[in-house]
């Protein structure tokens, strides 16, 4: 068995070595700049990037001009929001977003509240859905925008998109999501699902990092944004900037991949899920947060009571890597941002974990972490109660 076992999939995923494999020749062999138009390097540069576009562009049901490539989910988001604030200023000046959003998109919005933006954000039940009636009531005529992610990196709870859709249109509102945990694990189609403008990363689907994709629809309503990127005009003016060519080449195939394969892949990973939550369940004293009919197959979050998160973290971490949260705050003793929005204690949620398994989790190593984790949370406590009872 493959020690330590890597449970922290929403924090990045390996690239797939089918996805390296096809990514390799075009950092040496084929490294024309995908904007050269008058040589050969440069169109067979620019034949790459336009075959990935149509593979990422097919996983999320949209057009390939639909695809603007970005150096990440972050930088997507960041073109998103601050695009959309400036380019629709004239309509209205009002955002709504969600406290259990992503840093990129929760700091995003501060930033352009320093420039003139009024952001609602809407509070999540204890199952960590918002809640559509609060929704409606946060529209004014100066909305221009909602802003809610379609799966959380910390519970796996995935919100209604499609019935957020539905009042986002009702009243001429975009409607952007920070896709990034969602897409390649379970279906995610921008036309079924009703979304303007989604952000999503290769990281996080067994592609490359630092290559990411902001889908920004074309037609029915036709989006436009502002650049935040000014140069060479790339990617139909959006974002300027020599293509990253084999990160693309490698998000593209690691897109065709998920699609063929997410079903099965889905399933099997619900399955070593359940299996896990139920082993460790079995223990008593622990708790799942967040909705458990809404959400990712491959994710659950759970609070050890008696027991401090960051202990277990440690007391793991040579033979079991999970995570207490977001990676991008972890170096911040604060408890998850996104477990007090859904109204745990602090304490509660400093003893909360987040498993987050993958393409190359196999049975064997869930096997071995119910072991662990369950010896390890047993002494634990027992050493809460030996200090307590001093
Ligand atoms: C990982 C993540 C991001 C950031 O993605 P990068 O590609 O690393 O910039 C944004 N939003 C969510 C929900 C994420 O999980």
């Amino acid at each position: 068995m493959k020690l330590p076992v890597y449970l922290d999939n929403n924090a990045t995923t390996p690239c797939d070595p089918r996805v390296l494999e096809v990514m390799i020749p075009y950092f040496s062999d084929i490294f024309g700049n995908a904007a050269s138009r008058n040589h050969s390097f440069g169109w067979q540069a620019e034949e790459a990037v336009e075959y990935g576009r149509e593979q990422v562009a097919g996983l999320i049901g949209a057009e390939d001009k639909e695809i603007v490539f970005t150096s990440g989910a972050t930088e997507a988001v960041n073109l998103a929001i601050k695009g959309v604030f400036e380019m629709y200023a004239s309509k209205g000046n009002h955002i709504i977003s969600v406290t259990s959003e992503h840093k990129a998109v929760l700091d995003t919005c501060k930033h352009i509240e320093r420039l003139g933006a009024q952001i609602t954000y809407l509070q999540v039940k204890a199952d960590g859905l918002i809640d559509l009636n609060e929704l409606h009531d946060a529209i004014t005529p100066q909305t221009i925008l909602i802003a809610t992610m379609y799966a959380n990196n910390e519970t796996g709870v995935v919100q209604p998109v499609a019935e957020i859709s539905k009042i986002a249109r009702k009243h001429g509102i975009l409607l952007f999501s920070d896709a990034t945990q969602a897409v390649g694990k379970i279906a995610v189609d921008v036309n079924k699902d009703g979304i303007d403008l989604m952000a999503f990363s290769a990281h996080k689907l067994y592609g490359p990092k630092g290559v990411g994709a902001l889908y920004v629809r074309r037609k029915d309503p036709r989006v436009r944004l502002t650049a935040q990127m000014d140069g060479g005009g790339h990617e139909r003016g959006m974002r300027s900037g020599t293509l990253n060519v084999p990160g693309i080449v490698g998000f593209g195939k690691a897109c065709a991949l998920c699609l063929n394969e997410m079903k099965n892949e889905g399933d099997r990973l619900e399955s070593l899920r359940d299996k896990l939550e139920n082993g460790l369940i079995k223990i008593g004293g622990i708790h799942i947060n967040g909705n458990v009919q809404q959400r990712l197959p491959h994710v659950t979050n759970l609070c050890f009571e008696e027991v401090d998160g960051n202990n277990l973290l440690v007391s793991i971490a040579k033979n079991i890597a999970v995570s207490s949260g977001s990676a991008c705050t972890s170096a911040s003793p604060e408890p998850s941002h996104v477990l007090k929005a859904m109204g745990l204690n602090d304490q509660r949620a400093h003893s909360s974990i987040r498993f987050a398994l993958g393409r190359f989790t196999a049975e064997e190593q869930i096997d071995y972490a119910i072991d662990h984790i369950n010896k390890v949370v047993l002494e634990l406590r027992e050493w809460n109660q030996f200090i307590g009872a001093k």
